[in-house]
């Protein structure tokens, strides 16, 4: 047995999600990413003597958005509490966070949802905080320079519980908490740019143990497929620690993208005591039940939800309906695409297939697509008519749409001549023309060789240049053959 089969992993995660706020959490400053290094950093970002916080309205609604979109408690009387510790990009010298007193508890993820590998994973909390600035160490030869515009952006911490087993399962959790703050659009998910970081507690033990083994916490993972190289690297090194009998310690690590390893950045020893105390100069904020229930109200259909009704209702496969709700542009477009049409499967392969086919080798993003959903339900209607085929559909019809967007498809079929003809005549006649054409494969048709059926067929449907309807052409073709 392979060493490595003897262990489970235990993996529990820590998310940072920057709130797309426009100001800061305790600051009027611009949230904004990318400004000029150190220009949006009033005396309350920078913590001088005798300034105050006060609170950002918008963060507390963003948590309880996410919140009540992950089947969370919310938690009434919300206190808020500062962590001390010194460093550089730090300049009040404590961070104002929720120690005891988390904004949301409980809740879950559902990974791999209808799915033989459905599984829930509880959230333990999830809290406010503000973010620091930024050191940057790649910029001077010499220094270290700091930018404080980060400094009191507005964060939440999600925390799970450690109920991850694989980094397969954490590579769904992340995906679908990235997915979902988008749909929310509290936040806009961004791993590169920071706005959404996620910490890899990893721990393992002999499979089907219950007590944990020693966990490390990885850090600076800028996507989320680093997220799980991240834990791979870290299940083998821990289990090679123990079969080496050596112990795994309790330390932060850093994952290094260029090779997938992550190394020592602090062990435990230098853990910090952070002196957290209630914070003085914020009151407790009051969430009430009816701001509760507003909030609900304006929540949007978030992608679980419409991954249910896709693959429950509308008879998608899991693949195609994961596709649609990857974003929520696509999914509002195939959503309203829904209201016009009833053939929810060709909804799907039109959007999945020559719409995204178009936006990929145009760069744009379906929101910058210049046919209305109404436009295609219409010529999802031609063919299921039988008025054209799929292919006229998609080869002639679709691009000429793009280009005269108000013109119906209809008309676009008629104009150019592109209506299926199933008038049995016109069949007939194409059929006569292909026997004419095509007196070898004929004779060797009649003589037995009945694959070359398929052959016929697309002389038939060229020389009617698609517009045979080949059903009918099919039968009629075989009825003169016999
Ligand atoms: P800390 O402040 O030490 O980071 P937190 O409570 O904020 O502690 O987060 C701890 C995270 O580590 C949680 O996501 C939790 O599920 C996870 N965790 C706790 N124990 C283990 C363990 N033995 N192995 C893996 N993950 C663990
Ligand atoms: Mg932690």
């Amino acid at each position: 047995m392979n060493i490595y089969d003897k262990y489970e992993a235990v993996i529990g995660l820590e998310i940072h999600a920057q709130l797309a706020t426009n100001s800061k959490a305790y600051a009027s400053d611009s949230a904004s990413f990318g400004d000029l290094p150190n220009t949006n950093i009033s005396p309350i970002t920078l913590g001088h003597p005798g300034t105050l916080p006060v609170l950002n309205k918008k963060n507390i609604e963003f948590a309880v958005k996410l919140g009540l979109a992950l089947n969370s408690t919310i938690r009434k009387v919300n206190e808020f509490a500062r962590k001390n510790y010194f460093y550089a990009d730090l300049p009040k010298g404590y961070q104002i966070t929720q120690d005891k007193t988390p904004i949301c508890n409980g809740g879950y993820v559902t990974l791999f949802p209808n799915t033989e590998r459905e599984k829930k994973i509880n959230i333990t909390r999830i809290h406010l905080e503000e973010d620091a600035g930024k050191s940057m160490h790649d910029q001077d030869p010499f220094n270290t320079l700091i930018d404080l515009n980060r400094a009191g952006v507005s964060l939440v911490e999600i925390v799970s519980e450690p109920e991850i087993k694989s980094s397969d399962e954490a590579y769904e959790y992340v995906t679908q908490i990235r997915k979902l703050v988008r749909y929310l659009e509290i936040c806009d998910g961004n791993m590169e740019e920071g706005s959404l970081r996620c910490d890899a507690n990893v721990s393992v033990m002999l499979k089907g143990s219950t007590t944990f083994g020693e966990r490390t916490e990885t850090k600076n993972m800028n996507s989320i497929r680093n997220v799980k190289r991240a834990i791979d690297f870290e299940i083998k090194r821990q289990i090679d620690l123990i079969e080496a009998g050596e112990r795994v310690e309790m330390e932060t690590r850093s994952f290094n993208a260029a090779d997938g390893s992550t190394t020592l950045m602090r062990s435990k020893e230098e853990a910090h005591d952070y002196r957290y105390f209630p914070e003085p100069d914020l009151q407790p904020v009051l969430v009430e039940e009816n701001y509760i229930a507003e909030v609900k109200k304006g929540l949007p259909l978030l992608p679980n939800e419409l991954y249910k009704v896709y693959t429950n209702e509308y008879g998608l496969s899991e693949y195609d309906a994961n596709l649609i709700i990857e974003s929520k542009p696509l999914g509002l477009y195939y959503n309203e695409l829904t209201q016009h049409t009833k053939n929810y499967k060709a909804a799907s392969n039109w959007l999945n297939g020559s719409i995204k086919s178009y936006l990929n080798e145009n760069g744009i993003t379906i929101e910058d697509f210049v046919l209305k959903p109404i436009k295609i339900a219409a010529l999802i209607q031609l063919i299921d008519e039988g008025k054209v085929s799929n292919t006229v559909a998609s080869q002639h019809i679709f691009p000429i749409m793009i280009n005269q967007p108000d013109i119906e498809p209809i008309a676009i079929a008629e104009q150019n001549n592109l209506i299926q003809e199933s008038n049995d005549d016109d069949i007939i006649n194409y059929i006569d023309i292909v026997i004419e054409q095509n007196p070898t494969e004929i004779t060797r048709f009649k003589n037995g060789e009945k694959q070359l059926m398929g052959f016929l067929m697309g002389q038939l449907m060229k020389v009617s240049e698609g517009k045979a309807d080949p059903k009918k052409a099919n039968v009629l073709l075989r009825e003169k053959l016999n």
